[in-house]
């Protein structure tokens, strides 16, 4: 399971001198993966016996190809693409499985290329699940796509003895309710510091409708301000693959009320004339000159285009680029260069699968700054 300390390593990282290998690779239903790392690393593969490198560096670069492909022949990787950031000569290697394609590459640096990855990981919620009865609690994190219990916690009940030796019946009913008040104020204090602790974006609560309710009362502001939703399930038979199911579908229902209002706020934005823009014309241009801030794609739908590879200029088509004269590279999806523009600009991509008013204009963003008339063609 990627968690937060796995990223946090991966971003502080420095090789110290020594060189960090990262590939991404995309990892399909088939078994193409072998051969497109191989290739990859193929490109780097010279850099170990390069002798423009530092010996060290030239070893630790043949071990990285090494334990890159290793890694390749002993798992197997889900679908969508596997993050490998390697240096060997530091004893460091992290691989982190990304539940979106994102497009092949290989580098070699003094740090892990943590860009493409952070792209993709910004686009996902860490949930932190708990399910809650008036005397257990049950903690999980549901992330990326899997779920992984983090703590357990059971809290005293009134026992067969208590009631053996005559309390009276209100009596047993206060000290009943008293008990569970207690109980739920203290998972309520728990989730309060694991979500500092493990950098949790959202809460989802499962368990009786009614001791749902009740214990939802005692959910600091804060947390009640994450919450995303709660399902109903019996504590005491629920599978771990049962509270991963009503989880995602609490992650997803959230994810999509969260593409509308992006969607919203570009469409918004553009009425109100504010920088934002809709269409795959003005945001390829909006790419072109870096002004995206936040861009909004519909989920799955490809345009071919052309690029041109000194100016960075996009467009669905041309055969020379106007800002340098060069001739264009044509592209089955110039959609996909402008998600990596974005990308390297230091831009957010959110991928829209719902039904909104994207579904017509495909992409839309929210800008930097207003957008330069376009060149005249
Ligand atoms: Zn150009």
């Amino acid at each position: 399971m990627t968690t937060q300390e796995t990223i946090g390593r991966i971003i502080g990282f420095d090789g110290a001198g020594l060189p960090v290998v990262s590939a991404y690779v995309r990892v399909e239903p088939d078994n193409s993966v072998h051969t497109r790392l191989s290739s990859l690393l193929d490109q780097i593969r010279p850099l170990g016996k390069s002798h423009s490198l530092e010996h060290d560096a030239r070893l630790s670069i043949r071990g990285d190809v090494e334990r890159i492909s290793r890694a390749a022949g002993e798992e197997r990787w889900k679908p969508g693409t596997m993050a490998l950031f390697s240096c060997h000569g530091r004893d460091f290697f992290e691989e982190v499985s990304l539940p979106r394609a994102v497009r092949d590459r290989v580098t070699v640096d003094a740090t892990p290329a943590v860009r493409p990855m952070l792209a993709v990981l910004e686009e996902y919620r860490r949930m932190c699940v708990a399910v809650v009865d008036e005397a257990t609690a049950q903690v999980w994190e549901l992330y990326l796509r899997d779920i992984q219990q983090v703590k357990r916690l059971r809290d005293p009940t009134l026992r067969k003895s208590n009631f053996a030796h005559g309390m009276v019946e209100h009596r047993i009913h206060n000290k009943v309710e008293e008990l569970a008040k207690r109980h739920y104020r203290r998972v309520a204090a728990m989730l309060h510091d694991l979500f500092r602790e493990r950098g949790f974006d959202l809460l989802a609560v499962g368990g009786h409708p009614y001791e749902v309710s009740a214990f939802t009362e005692f959910l600091p502001r804060e947390l009640g301000e994450r919450l995303a939703g709660s399902f109903a399930v019996d504590p005491r038979t629920a599978t771990p693959a049962d509270l991963r199911r009503h989880a995602e579908s609490v992650m997803e229902r959230y994810e999509h009320d969260e593409e509308r209002r992006q969607v919203a706020e570009i469409v918004e934005a553009v009425a109100e004339r504010r920088p934002a823009v809709l269409g795959v014309e003005r945001c390829l241009w909006a790419g072109t000159v870096a002004a995206i801030q936040k861009l909004a794609v519909q989920e799955g739908v490809t345009a071919p285009g052309v690029v041109c590879d000194r100016s960075g200029w996009l467009a669905l088509s041309g055969d020379t680029c106007p800002l340098c004269g060069e001739p264009t590279r044509p592209t089955t999806d110039v959609i996909d260069e402008l998600v990596e523009t974005v990308i390297h600009e230091g831009g957010a991509v959110e991928h829209v699968g719902v039904d909104t008013e994207l579904r017509r204009h495909v992409v839309g963003a929210m800008l930097r700054f207003p957008l330069p008339p376009l060149p005249v063609v």
